[in-house]
């Protein structure tokens, strides 16, 4: 393909949208970014930092039902659903839960294992082309386990990365306070993977990688997309909430606001939102030596260049409802749980606390392939908690897909057409369900 003259439009400025248009402009392509907002300032903004590109174990897992109601049970637990949204979720929860077979979990750890093994080479060049390589840590990340019982509910999980080739380090309790001292004594086992890599500042390297797009040529445009124009299958412009905007192609990155834009496009994908929050812990009397997950509390505390960052949690609440500030405060009470030299009594003054919309699928794989309605648009959204650690690999994809190239790795497990509900938009689009300005930070 003569890429010379060919403007893609791309619909986010979260991690994967700044990827792919960096990914876009190797390849020849003029980029024109489209946000309201600044960019990094949805889901990437408050993330954990970690790329991870051992995480190829899906959210849903065999057995797991059994423990849903403890967690449901625990306020301190890492799951909620808001009752009002219950009805909403349940279509979205029955498939998660059937994507939770032995056989399909299977294939979900072998594609996500393909999507996210050279996360920490690929990101690491392009934060070095846009002068970010200072925010990127090779150090790798520790799983802590208080119990031998602990870690025996997550063996079929280690045992999915190891099919995967993924090489663990196993950490026995006195080797475990060798490699963190900081880390509590209750912490008797841990699992250490050398090959993951972190951000200290995930917006600030949202920024730099976007100034980056914009010193190569290209464009920024601050405004709401609301759909696409085609004339027959080809695409003409994207339309924004300030216009149209003529285009040869497009890709859907908005994170968690992509399912009203895919079914403008004929794709009715079962996109909805795990909400998370994380607190920053502004000036720790400690913090752990690497990205750690606490593995019985489902949370990360991530040393960060703004201070120690703790995230994690998933609530079911939907793209409208406001913060459940609880949940962001319980993570300093497991944080200290962790860390025991964390000061024990804070004011809210020494952390900020922030929510944000993990993009999720039930099956825990991205959405990554062209639109029913139009092959120009392209899909490259819904990765859960894996979008840092997914976006650089997606980038790479979108690009070989609008230049009509072989792709690195096979997209079929991420196609938007293996939810097998696609419609035709033979019926007219639906109407959009634009978010508000307050649900897109
Ligand atoms: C607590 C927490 C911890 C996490 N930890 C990790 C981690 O350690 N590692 C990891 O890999 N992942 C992690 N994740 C997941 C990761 O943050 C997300 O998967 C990732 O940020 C999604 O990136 P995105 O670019 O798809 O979406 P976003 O960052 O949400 O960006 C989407 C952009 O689209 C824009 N947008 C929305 N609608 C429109 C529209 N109509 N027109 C134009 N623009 C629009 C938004 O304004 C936004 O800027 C975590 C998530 C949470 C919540």
């Amino acid at each position: 393909m003569n890429t010379d003259r060919k403007t893609i439009g791309v619909v986010g400025a979260g991690i994967v949208g700044v990827c792919t248009a960096l990914m876009l402009q190797r390849r020849g392509f003029k980029v024109t970014l489209i946000d309201p907002n600044p960019p990094g300032e949805g889901a990437s903004f408050g993330n954990a930092g970690c790329f991870n590109g051992s995480s190829v174990v899906p959210m849903s897992m065999p057995g797991m039902i059994t423990s849903v109601p403890k967690w449901l049970l625990d306020p301190m637990g890492p799951l909620s659903i808001r009752f009002s949204y219950l009805p909403t979720i349940m279509p979205w929860l029955i498939r998660f839960l059937l994507a939770g077979q032995r056989s399909k979990v299977k294939e979900q750890a072998k594609a996500l294992r393909s999507l996210l093994k050279t996360t920490v080479p690929l990101i690491s060049s392009l934060a070095d082309e846009a002068g970010a390589g200072h925010l990127i840590r090779h150090e790798g990340h520790l799983y802590a386990y208080r119990t031998e019982s602990g870690f025996a509910k997550d063996r079929s999980g280690w045992e999915l990365r190891r099919l995967n080739g993924v090489r663990t380090q196993v950490l026995d309790a006195a080797a475990l306070r060798d490699f963190d001292p900081n880390l509590s004594h209750a912490f008797t086992k841990g699992i250490l993977i050398e090959e993951s890599g972190h951000t200290t500042n995930p917006q600030g390297l949202v920024t730099l990688l976007f100034r980056k797009v914009i010193a190569n040529g290209g464009e920024f445009v601050s405004a709401r997309v609301i759909g696409f124009e085609t004339e027959g299958q080809t695409l003409k412009s994207v339309t924004t909430s300030r216009g149209n905007i003529a285009v040869d192609g497009a890709v859907v990155a908005a994170g968690a606001h992509s399912k009203s834009l895919a079914v403008s496009l004929g794709d009715h994908v079962p996109l909805d939102t795990e909400r998370g929050y994380h607190i920053i812990i502004k000036d720790p009397d400690v913090t752990p030596r690497i990205p750690t997950t606490d593995a019985g509390g489902k949370f990360i505390a991530t040393p960060m260049e703004t201070g120690l960052r703790v995230s994690g949690t998933v609530e079911f609440a939907g793209l409208a409802a406001s913060p459940n500030w609880k949940r962001a405060h319980v993570l300093y009470t497991h944080a200290r749980n962790l860390l025991p030299g964390l000061a024990p009594v804070v004011s809210e003054e020494h952390y900020t606390k922030w929510m944000g919309f993990r993009p999720s699928v039930p099956d825990s794989l991205p959405v990554i392939g062209r639109a029913r309605c139009t092959p120009d648009v392209i899909y490259a959204f819904g990765h859960g908690h894996l979008g840092m650690t997914g976006a650089p690999m997606t980038a790479t994809l979108v690009s070989e897909l609008i230049a009509g190239e072989k792709t690195s790795i096979d997209i079929t497990p991420f196609a938007p057409a293996r939810f097998g509900d696609r419609s035709h938009r033979a019926n007219g689009p639906p109407a959009l369900e634009l978010p508000s300005r307050q649900n897109l930070t």
